[in-house]
């Protein structure tokens, strides 16, 4: 095993690998900006390195500073978690060439995956169904409307470098898709630095399924089940469940066999998430995401794999530790995402936690960073926790999450647990199987 990590992230993500790490006796090192000096993720690791000052391209994503904390350190492989360098190919294959490990897959497949476009066509050949689109970048104004006759309207302008629910937009006709064309590329140019954009069917109300998926490098490809994630607000996820209630397992079993042939066709290595839509009946591949997942600890609490152990372990070459057939999901797991953010207008909120108390008891797992007394930057992203409750049914699941959300205490900023426990009360979410509009459709009458 590896003598030494670096984790190459902040926040909760970075808390939960130097668990990981510190579980298999590796000895982990912290980076962070200067504004994360006393952040959790340094107080625990064994080592830290102040890698630049607060904005993120200076500390987080500067890449020679990463590099060169791990030559002073010793560290043989960085862990990225998610967000920041995770789905950065150029990254990957720089600590290649600095002979350091990056934990997670090798770069050509976070580079094919990473480009949407790319990654639809390559799924489309091994037989994953896919949403029905172009199957290249878009490359003039009549091209867009070409495209989008064939599809029909209404369809979806996609960054195809997108993610973080940025960089999409819905038109209803050719009059929108002239205007909306120009101002979708310069979004994607200036977020992603790419201004590649494709169009797909706008699907009106899918729910969010995903499969999540773990190979190693000794012809073990397997899969791990699924996921909702219907449940987003601007395209963004705010509350996940495992598993996904109201679709027949034969349907699921066919998705899983599909989702795990392409991994072995592709001789993909470690985790990835397969992302679809799910409307009457039918699946659509839209995107694969080639890294831990923020709601990965769902799968965990079904499965009782440790999902950045065994992804760890595969990176240094080892096989995983099961096989398919032991893989069998047990009872039904809620993750609530904690935020930072103002519940009338989700403006994302800093300042000084005064109280912490964090909810506990059987069934409830806390994955954060805070404490009380903690200075929440604004300088980044504004998840505080992720609240996972999980029990045998998935109505004890719920009313756990409920009952761990009224226990729950953050002084002194704003947070979304109001709306967690509005979602978790409403009779609508709890009969199962909302669509991935249901939320901001409700979310003033909750
Ligand atoms: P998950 O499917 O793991 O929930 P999210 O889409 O919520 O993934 O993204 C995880 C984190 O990474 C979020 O904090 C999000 O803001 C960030 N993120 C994801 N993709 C990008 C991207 N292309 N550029 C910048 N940030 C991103
Ligand atoms: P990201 O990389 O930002 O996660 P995704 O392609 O996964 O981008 O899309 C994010 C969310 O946007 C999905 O979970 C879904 O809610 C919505 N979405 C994406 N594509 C479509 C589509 N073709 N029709 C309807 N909704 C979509
Ligand atoms: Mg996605």
């Amino acid at each position: 095993m590896f003598d030494k990590v670096l984790i190459a992230n902040r926040g909760e993500i970075a808390v939960r690998i130097n668990r990981a790490c510190q579980e298999l006796g590796i000895s982990t090192v912290a980076i962070h900006s200067e504004a994360d000096a006393e952040s959790m993720h340094v107080r625990i690791a064994d080592e830290s390195v102040c890698i630049g000052p607060n904005a993120v391209n200076k500390s987080y994503l500067n890449t020679h500073s990463i590099i060169a904390a791990c030559e002073i350190t010793g560290a043989q492989a960085v862990h990225p978690g998610y967000g920041f360098l995770s789905e950065n190919a150029s990254f990957s294959k720089m600590l290649e060439d600095h002979k350091l490990i990056f934990i997670g897959p090798n770069h050509s497949h976070i580079n094919a995956m990473g480009d949407k476009i790319q990654a639809k066509k390559m799924m489309k050949e091994f037989g994953v169904p896919t949403v029905p689109g172009s199957d290249k970048a878009i490359e003039s104004e009549k091209d867009a409307i070409n495209i989008s006759k064939d599809i029909g309207y209404p369809v979806l302008i996609k960054a195809s470098a997108g993610g973080g629910g940025r960089g999409m937009k819905v038109v209803n006709d050719e009059k929108e898709l002239k205007q909306s064309l120009p101002i979708i590329k310069q979004e994607a140019l200036s977020f992603f630095g790419n201004d590649s954009v494709y169009i797909e069917k706008f699907i009106d109300s899918p729910r969010h399924i995903e499969v999540q998926v773990i190979c190693d490098s000794h012809g073990n490809f397997l899969h791990l089940h699924e996921r909702d994630c219907s449940v987003q607000r601007r395209n963004q996820k705010v509350l996940e469940e495992a598993l996904a209630p109201g679709i027949e397992n034969e349907k699921k079993d066919e998705l899983f066999q599909i989702c795990v042939g392409a991994m072995k066709k592709m001789q993909y290595l470690g985790l990835g998430t397969l992302e679809f839509l799910y409307e009457n009946g039918e699946f659509y591949f839209m995107e694969m995401n080639t890294r831990l997942q923020v709601e990965h600890p769902i799968t965990e609490m079904l499965t009782r794999i440790d999902l950045v152990r065994e992804q760890i372990c595969v990176a240094h070459g080892e096989k995983i530790f099961t096989n398919q057939e032991n893989i069998k999901p047990l009872g039904h797991s809620i993750e609530c995402r904690i935020n930072a953010e103002n519940s009338s207008d989700f403006k994302p909120s800093a300042g000084t936690i005064g109280l912490f108390h964090p909810p506990a008891g059987n069934g409830i797992r806390l994955d954060t960073f805070i404490y009380s007394g903690y200075k929440v930057p604004h300088y980044y992203d504004n998840l505080l926790a992720k609240l996972i409750a999980t029990g045998r049914t998935r109505n004890h699941a719920i009313k756990r999450a409920l009952r761990s959300l009224n226990e729950m205490v953050i002084d002194g900023i704003d947070t979304n647990i109001d709306l967690h426990k509005k979602i978790l009360s409403s009779e609508e979410f709890k009969k199962g199987s909302v669509s991935i509009n249901w939320l901001e459709n409700n979310i003033a009458s909750l």
